[in-house]
């Protein structure tokens, strides 16, 4: 069922009280707070059209201005003291704009950030084609009733299963649910589900995903935090590149300049292990390449010095909200004899890069009397790169 873009309140307008009073949905994850990690996941859904948040009053200015707010934010709006109350009012901020004509509403917690974008597809669908829908997780746990400090009875599993988020219903659904059990009236619902139950609407089940953590206690925020680091915290890029030996010297080598040895060909200086570290960096954040950048034409210096590219380069990824963190370079060639030179290549490229030499590896090969390499006519550089999310 393509075509759906469903109009999503996220709800974020909970007090933590569970947290022992810090505001989860504020605390860092990876250089980001917890809401903002939510809306990427939701807004990566291609189910999810626009978003309404609904927040506190105090926290609604701090998350308008929010740089990290995705494009399809339509507002930031001040929830209720319940939940049915918050999310009434980002049905009725809805209201205010163009319906979507798919006529589906999604419904999320804004404390759970490890929702898969698959599964608010899911749910999108499900309630386009049922009316309303919700994930459902089986229990894992044999549940008991519990009396003061006692177990009282074993409470039969079957049939049971846990409410997730994101709900789904249709517009309409809502409407007539909320028109029948006002949201600021005296029946409370704890989840959207409940209403839609209380109104004799069926709401359709789809298969949950116990990854989907609502971040309740501090132990969940560590284990979110564990998840979203490892997750998204790092890119990797592969760069390769030949040059020809050409008339002059010196031969200008990973930053170093070797004399006595032969220049390698080339538009700029023809530093071939630069190049391939500045295109394995380009590959780690998806900038493209290094003939996009500097084509081998007008546009750029003849003879420009290599070293001056990958300082742009770095610039562009830092821009892009990354930082370089590791490089590993392998330079194949029979000529010159490079083993004194790969420790100044390291000092150089982690200069350039701005990260501790550790972080960089500088190998060589003859190329084994193979290829133009191995016949001393070229040289070739293979780098892979790694970069992390930059604070
Ligand atoms: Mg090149």
């Amino acid at each position: 069922m393509p075509g759906v873009e469903a109009d999503t309140i996220v709800v974020a307008a909970g007090r933590s009280s569970r947290m022992g009073g810090s505001d989860k949905l504020a605390t860092d994850i990876a250089g980001r707070p917890l809401l903002a990690w939510t809306l990427d996941a939701l807004v990566a859904s291609p189910a999810v059209g626009r978003i309404v948040v609904v927040t506190s009053a105090e926290r609604q200015a701090a998350v308008a201005a929010a740089p990290w707010l995705p494009a399809g934010v339509l507002e930031v709006v001040v929830g209720g003291a319940r939940r049915q109350e918050s999310v009434h009012a980002g049905f009725a901020a809805f209201d205010r704009f163009t319906p979507d004509p798919s006529g589906v509403v999604l419904v999320h917690d804004a404390a759970r950030p490890l929702v898969d974008p698959s599964l608010v597809t899911a749910i999108a669908e499900a309630t386009a084609r049922h009316g309303a829908a919700i994930p459902i997780v089986p229990v894992a746990e044999t549940l008991k009733r519990v009396d003061g400090e006692l177990v009282g009875v074993t409470v039969e599993r079957t049939g049971l299963g846990a409410a997730q988020t994101p709900q789904g219903a249709r517009r309409d659904m809502f409407r007539e649910a909320w028109r029948r059990f006002p949201a600021d009236g005296p029946r409370t619902f704890t989840d959207e589900a409940a209403l839609l139950e209380a109104c004799s609407i069926d709401v359709h089940v789809v298969p949950g995903d116990p990854g989907n953590l609502k971040v309740t206690h501090p132990a969940d925020l560590r284990h979110a935090a564990l998840m979203l680091g490892t997750a998204v915290r790092t890119r990797t890029g592969i760069g390769q590149d030949s040059h020809p030996f050409g008339p002059g010297t010196p031969l200008m080598l990973g930053g170093v300049a070797i004399a006595g040895a032969p220049r390698l060909v080339g538009h700029s200086d023809g530093d071939v292990a630069l190049h391939a570290v500045c295109d394995a960096l380009l590959g780690s954040t998806g900038l493209g390449d290094l003939g996009r950048l500097f084509p081998a034409d007008r546009r750029t210096r003849t003879g420009i010095d290599s070293a001056e590219m990958l300082q742009d380069v770095r610039r562009r990824v830092e821009a892009a909200g990354w930082r370089p963190a590791t490089v590993d370079l392998t330079v194949v060639a029979a000529r010159p004899r490079l083993a004194t030179h790969l420790d100044p290549m390291r000092d150089a490229i982690a200069g350039l890069l701005g990260i501790d030499r550790s972080a960089v590896n500088v190998k060589a090969s003859t190329g084994n009397l193979d290829g133009a390499e191995g016949a001393g006519r070229s040289i070739s550089a293979l780098a892979v790169a790694t970069v992390e999310i930059a604070r």
